[in-house]
């Protein structure tokens, strides 16, 4: 009996993270967050003192990469060699050097079989870049959810400022135009919609309509 398996990926900051939250919720299903596992080996690749572009030495750290994610009532703690770095993954530089660690291709590999791992019953939402054209090709839903940079980086700065941290909303909105180049012009899984992806621009939606737009697709595949 083959998993569901719906794939929700898009630029940063489109809302991917909140929408496949609350479809996992909705369902029940379980919830990959790809881009936190690229976010951990930064952290990792960083600790070790590995320089991002050292794909020779990432590639074993990848390989044998030492995290756990702990859901404890809907809220997940990530922890990476014992270590709780919920809240330390989360910030531009390291979402910054891991999208630099994601573009070695060798890389990407040694985190595939992870990725996959996580589809299990009753089904899986997937949020990241390449989860409907690499990871999960045959998924039975594809979303692609994006949004204009401006957007993103005015919702990134409002999460950012909630949670306490000194942000600058012109200095997010080039983090993230650079991140967006970065990741649409790499050689290994570009960020880019699959042809069967239903693509959603969020720009001017609110996550409700957003949501429901998605379950009627969902709904309508499986
Ligand atoms: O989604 P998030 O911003 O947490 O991802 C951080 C970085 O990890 C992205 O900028 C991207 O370079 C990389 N990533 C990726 N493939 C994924 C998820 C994330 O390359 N499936």
């Amino acid at each position: 009996q083959k998993v569901p398996v719906v794939t929700v990926d898009g630029p940063s900051g489109a809302g991917k993270g909140t929408l496949s939250t609350l479809l996992a919720e909705h369902y029940q299903w379980q919830f990959l967050d790809s881009g936190a596992i690229y976010r951990v080996l930064a952290v990792a690749t960083t600790h070790h003192g590995i320089e991002p572009d050292d794909e020779v030495g990432i590639v074993p750290l990848a390989a044998s990469l030492d995290v756990t994610f702990d859901t404890q009532n809907g809220v997940t703690r990530v922890i990476l060699e014992g270590e709780d770095v919920t809240d330390d993954i989360r910030t531009e530089e390291v979402g910054s050097v891991a999208s630099k660690v994601a573009a070695l291709p060798t890389v990407r590999e040694a985190l595939l079989r992870r990725q996959r791992a996580f589809a299990e019953a009753p089904g899986l939402v997937a949020d990241g870049r390449d989860m409907g054209t690499v990871v999960f090709p045959n998924a039975d839903v594809k979303i692609f959810l994006t949004a204009s940079a401006e957007s993103r980086a005015q919702r990134r700065y409002d999460q950012l400022k909630l949670k306490g941290y000194d942000v600058n909303l012109s200095r997010l909105l080039s983090d993230i135009q650079a991140r967006d180049e970065r990741d649409s012009n790499r050689s290994v899984a570009p960020l880019v919609a699959a042809n069967d992806a239903l693509v959603l621009d969020s720009t001017s939606m609110g996550i409700k309509q957003v949501l429901d737009k998605a379950k009627d697709f969902i709904e309508a595949k499986l």
